[in-house]
């Protein structure tokens, strides 16, 4: 399958997708163990089903079921519609190895809200459930409780929906949609919450489905949906309003004009890829539910450099792109162990909507063989290479936005040599540089 992966999964210069895990039924979201073991049996990651299942990975790559049957009514499967919601948002504690998830339930003929934690002894199997919030309406179609995170300060910080029926309870502080709440891990409110009295931490969000704390400044990113335009990043800070149902700017950091379904967000903060993408934000574009082939809006992760404070978005580039034909498109999305790990939540084949199809996939660098020129994939040089305006790239690398071939190595598009300029780059001299048609020969060598 890996060999086809490459060829439906475009990626970034430079980096390769792999698939880790197949035969998902709708994979939301995941979340690593923060250290884990080296025993192949033991857990890795976890990954939350829409439909009431939590599965555990383990070290050598296993899948096993963690919790089902978490739902107490039965999906109906409409997706888009009522189909959309379920089990969505998953964290785990640091110190207990205790999971986080988020749901709806049915209490009598209502839809509610409620976060829960699941125990184990093990980490493979659950043991106990505590409800930790409930009670908070919802509906089955989307805008319900989602991304929950553990803040640098130990809280827990839950990103919850406005409910989709009454927009306006996002801007009423004693009605918990349309927030980000913050939490002592027993559900209890913080003392030095925005207000002592209220799990509010901050205001006025549609669907905000991703959240991610960024190490350098210290702060909470979160990713919001708009209605059918203004899908968001927000830094979030205690007390601010961000505006909806009125604005889907205000206080943000970034906004789509197209509706892209922004579902989910990490920052390269480990290690996991070359120092140049530090820092960098990595953002998941489902796009449209079920929508198949390639398209505009969605089906891509982009990354965005971020400024010192994060209050401006200083570049933005596609770092994923789906090009195959079927329904798959990422949604969660989080960093691990050797690269970058998302969900594809429909899978690349056509079936019943509800199939088991669904896949986790890494991306990750590619370690240069040896001999090869180190030409670093920086904005600076991407800027001073002749490649765009060289009469043998053409429409395909054109369209992948493909440039510096001697830092990302051949294109698989078809080349027909029609001349190069890299005699005259001055990339050539810095780095040393004696070759040509680099987009058909490969990255620099020695
Ligand atoms: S590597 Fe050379 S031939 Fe290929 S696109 Fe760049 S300048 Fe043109
Ligand atoms: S040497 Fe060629 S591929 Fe490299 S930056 Fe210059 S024009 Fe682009």
């Amino acid at each position: 399958m890996d060999e086809d992966i490459e060829k439906i999964w475009w990626t970034f210069p430079r980096f390769k997708i792999e698939t880790m895990v197949t035969g998902l039924e709708l994979p939301v979201n995941l979340a690593f163990i923060p250290e884990p073991t080296d025993n192949p049996d033991d857990p890795l990651l976890y990954v939350t089903e829409l439909y009431g299942k939590v599965k555990v990975i383990t070290n050598n790559w296993k899948v096993h079921i963690y919790a089902d049957n978490l739902l107490n009514y039965e999906p109906n499967y409409e997706f888009p519609g009522t189909g959309e919601s379920g089990l969505t948002g998953i964290c785990v504690e640091p110190e207990s190895g205790d999971i986080f998830v988020s749901m709806i339930y049915e209490d009598n003929e209502d839809v509610k809200n409620k976060l829960v934690r699941l125990k184990s002894k093990d980490g493979l199997k659950m043991d106990s459930m505590e409800t930790i919030l409930e009670d908070i309406p919802s509906i089955k179609a989307a805008h319900q409780m989602q991304a929950i995170t553990i803040g640098f300060d130990g809280k827990l910080y839950v990103n919850i929906g406005e409910g989709m029926v009454n927009p306006e309870v996002a801007q009423d502080d004693s009605d918990l949609r349309g927030k980000v709440l913050r939490m002592n891990l027993d559900g209890s409110i913080p003392e030095d919450n925005p207000n002592p009295d209220s799990l509010v931490y901050a205001k006025g969000f549609r669907n905000p489905f991703g959240a991610r704390w960024r190490k350098s400044d210290g702060s909470l990113y979160i990713a919001d949906n708009g209605p059918a335009y203004d899908d968001r990043v927000a830094k979030v800070e205690a007390g601010k309003n961000y505006g909806w149902p009125e604005s889907m700017r205000q206080n943000s950091l970034f906004w789509s004009n197209l509706s892209q379904g922004i579902t989910s967000l990490d920052f390269m903060q480990n290690g996991e890829f070359p120092y140049e993408f530090e820092d960098e934000l990595f953002v998941a574009f489902f796009g449209s539910a079920y929508e198949t082939g390639h398209a505009i809006k969605g089906k891509k992760i982009v990354k965005m450099k971020l400024n010192k404070d994060g209050s401006a978005v200083n570049s933005f580039d596609v770092f994923v792109r789906y090009m195959g034909k079927h329904a798959a498109s990422p949604c969660g999305l989080s960093f691990g162990p050797g690269g970058l790990y998302f969900t594809d939540l429909h899978g690349e084949k056509n079936g019943p909507k509800h199939a088991a199809s669904g896949n986790i996939f890494r991306v990750s660098s590619i370690i240069k063989a040896e001999g090869e020129i180190t030409v670093p994939y920086t904005i600076e040089n991407t800027s001073r290479c002749l490649c765009p305006g060289c009469p043998t790239r053409n429409e395909c690398m054109r369209n992948r936005n493909q440039v510096l071939f001697c830092s990302q190595g051949k294109t698989e598009c078809e080349v027909e040599r029609r001349g190069c300029l890299c005699g005259e780059c001055p990339i050539q001299g810095e780095y040393g540089l004696t070759e040509f048609y680099y987009c058909d020969e490969g990255a620099a060598k020695k």
